[in-house]
């Protein structure tokens, strides 16, 4: 078996396959694996995750998030942690050898190609964002603040990445939309100052209209070239750990590709709606993210998101309101 990709969907897969005996060759293009800053995620869940493999969720937890403002409203929050990623996909891959080297999916005659790479198959569209690393002036501990433009159908954000409010991921995201202007408006609502930039990332999240192809021949997709990064709030790596989860389990129980199939168009299904609140969005910003959020909370079981979706709801109701005013 060939895994293609060393990001958290293929490293964490990789551990199980090791762990079941099963043998296989771990690829990727760049020792920079996976590594872009976006680490947001759930306490519980990511423990249950990790006991799994033996690892100790405390050893990755950079801070816990006690509160978020979003578009200005302060809501508390628990269970919220930022990890550390790159120090995660590290130790999931520790003890397995990794050949840098490009594989290309579709053409390697190995009787399983599990793709990793973050890229779907079929057919997607994609938004742009942006993140970079700052130093800033000491902003409240523990707290994320987002900013949310309902007009322009983006958001931006900035995660804690220590206890003390000084270090951070300042990144933005927009359906048709330049994160550079989501990101100065979010800024300008916290007074945020960038200090020092350490380092600067760009990458794409994906959306889609339709279910996309999991399985061709004898590519098998997970993580996010399954398509399982959620849309509205950018969570991937609860969900592309499930996915992993997802075919160890059917290749274990001889039920692989059913079952497996079955699992992600279930997860994918949950998605393609937020294609509808997306297009909603650009005629009648307010609504068409209630509903996205709405679609969220109701197929919650693949992610942390509830909570944090609550909030963004406030945040919508009260920018709806102030803008009536
Ligand atoms: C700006 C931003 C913020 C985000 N914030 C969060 C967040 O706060 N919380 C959260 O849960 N999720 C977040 N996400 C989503 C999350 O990062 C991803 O969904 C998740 O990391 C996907 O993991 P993956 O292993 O499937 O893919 P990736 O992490 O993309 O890993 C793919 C790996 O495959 C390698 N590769 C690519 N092509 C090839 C090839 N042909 N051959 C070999 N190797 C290849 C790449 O080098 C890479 O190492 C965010 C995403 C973005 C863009």
């Amino acid at each position: 078996m060939i895994i293609a990709g060393a990001g958290v969907s293929g490293t964490y897969f990789a551990r199980l396959m090791k762990h079941e005996g099963v043998e296989f060759t771990l690829y990727d293009v760049t020792g920079k694996r996976g590594h872009q800053c976006a680490w947001g995620s759930n306490y519980s869940l990511m423990k249950k995750k990790l006991d799994k493999v033996c690892l100790n969720i405390d050893d990755y937890v950079l801070c816990r998030i006690k509160q978020y403002y979003i578009n200005g409203v302060k809501i508390e929050l628990k269970n919220f942690i930022v990890i550390d990623k790159p120090k995660l996909i590290e130790d999931l891959s520790r003890g397995i050898e990794i050949t840098y080297r490009s594989i290309d999916l579709l053409k390697t005659r190995k009787k399983m190609v599990v793709n990793a790479t973050g890229k779907p198959l079929g057919k997607h569209y994609k938004i742009a964002t942006t993140q970079r690393k700052i130093k800033t002036a000491k902003l409240e501990e523990q707290t994320v603040y987002i900013h949310l433009n309902f007009r322009k159908t983006g958001c931006a954000w900035a995660f804690p990445l220590s206890d003390e409010g000084n270090l951070f991921h300042l990144g933005a995201g927009g359906y048709e939309c330049s994160p550079t202007l989501l990101e100065n408006e979010l800024c300008n609502r916290y007074d945020i100052e960038s200090k020092d930039t350490y380092c600067t990332c760009r990458k794409n999240i994906n959306i889609f209209k339709s279910i996309i192809p999991v399985v061709i021949e004898n590519v098998v997709s997970i993580g996010e070239a399954a398509g399982c990064v959620y849309p509205i709030t950018g969570e991937g790596i609860l969900p592309a750990m499930e996915t992993a989860e997802w075919l160890a389990h059917s290749l274990k129980h001889s039920t692989y590709p059913q079952s497996y199939l079955d699992r992600v168009e279930e997860m994918q299904e949950s998605y393609n709606k937020v294609w509808k609140a997306w297009n909603l969005m650009k005629k009648h910003p307010h609504l068409g993210w209630m509903l996205g959020l709405l679609d969220l909370i109701k197929s919650s079981k693949f992610r942390s998101a509830p909570q944090v979706t609550k909030s963004f709801m406030a945040g919508i109701v009260w920018d709806w309101l102030t803008s009536l005013i």
